[in-house]
């Protein structure tokens, strides 16, 4: 590496360093590994320069849409869609859809159960998650011509038709499916359901197979129950359920038998177990999140015991006190969150963390 230098008389002269070098081949050497290093050192530099401007553009833009990944996620239950409601359950498709409206006006996009459950919440930046979910596999919730086009006033066929009137607004839900599946009798016909809606991008959940309450059961009976309906599935789809939502909510005398366990030859070991009241859910990167009873919301007017403790009333909550709610800063890899919510993260996530 010598240094030439043009001299006053414009004849070439070489450095006085560069006569010595050039002594003994020893100390080029020496020179070349002295500049590689300090090349390598401006390089890791430079990297980590970029690094820190990468994290520097990560952390603004998180601030700036106000990101919470460890707020409150609405999971809501829906059952039947009918024009004449017989129960405190069920909806009309106008109502249906007018939630669904709302939901897109007050930019929420939907992911599934297994989705929120695993992590994998992959949403614009600025967006909350809300989960759709759908007990008892009910004919008004889903049912196909026959060219596969969902039938009109289906929860299905309105979600698609909100979807495509508010683009990003994603068309997925979950499933909790009984023996009774969207009344087909076959198992070709149940496994078209399922593989149309899996297809799509929706989920299919355990409601167990024959709905009973398992609260007050023995151990073996529950595992029995909640193994039939994962059977029930796996036998018309390859896609293991990854979620149970329990019949009525009520939780087995011991917590866990819902969330592990066997009988006979299927053994069973989800990533939540859902619940039937009364409040949203907590961001499952959030340590206090429960695998083992995730509340959801029961879609409803804000009449009765609704006037607190379902839908309109939870969504008008959620939007008064937005920063309780779960807002996503667009990178489904990081968590972002203010720093002093720290305390809050889950160990299995610190790892990802992005506090701002
Ligand atoms: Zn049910």
């Amino acid at each position: 590496m010598g240094r030439l230098r043009i001299g006053r008389a414009g004849v070439v002269v070489v450095a006085a360093g560069v006569v010595l070098a050039g002594c003994g081949s020893g100390q080029d050497e020496a020179d070349e590994q002295k500049a590689k290093l300090a090349a390598a050192a401006k390089a890791s530099a430079a990297a980590a320069a970029s690094q820190a401007n990468l994290l520097k553009t990560r952390t603004a833009a998180a601030a700036k849409v106000k990101a919470n990944e460890l707020g409150q996620v609405p999971v809501l239950m829906y059952h039947r869609v009918v024009d004449k409601p017989a129960t405190q359950d069920d909806r009309t498709p106008k109502q249906f859809r007018t939630e669904l409206e709302r939901l897109a006006r007050e930019n929420y996009v939907p992911v599934t159960a297994a989705e929120f459950v695993t992590g994998r919440i992959d949403i614009p930046a600025g967006k909350h998650p809300v989960v759709l979910t759908f007990d008892d596999s009910s004919p008004s919730q889903f049912e196909l011509d026959g060219v596969g086009v969902p039938r009109p006033n289906t929860a299905v066929a309105i979600l698609q038709s909100v979807a495509k009137a508010h683009p990003g607004f994603r068309p997925v839900g979950t499933f909790y499916v009984t023996r009774d599946m969207f009344g087909k009798e076959t198992p070709e016909e149940g496994a078209q359901m399922l593989l149309w809606l899996t297809d799509k991008g929706f989920d299919i959940g355990n409601h167990t197979r024959d709905h009973l309450n398992l609260r007050g059961k023995e151990k073996k009976a529950v595992n029995a129950e909640v193994a039939a309906g994962h059977r029930l599935i796996t036998g018309l789809i390859k896609t293991p359920p990854v979620t149970l939502a329990l019949p009525y909510g009520n939780q087995p005398d011991t917590k866990e038998w819902g969330l592990k366990g066997s009988s006979g030859d299927v053994s069973y070991n989800y990533g939540g177990v859902f619940l039937a009241g009364y409040t949203p859910a907590l961001s499952p990167f959030n340590k206090k999140f429960d695998p083992l009873g995730i509340p959801r919301i029961r879609s409803m007017d804000k009449t009765g015991d609704c006037a607190k403790f379902c839908s309109v009333a939870w969504l008008d909550w959620l939007k008064a006190n937005a920063d309780e709610r779960y807002t996503s800063d667009g990178d489904a890899k990081t968590i972002a969150f203010p720093k002093f919510k720290a305390p809050f993260v889950a160990k299995s996530f610190s790892d990802r963390v992005l506090p701002y």
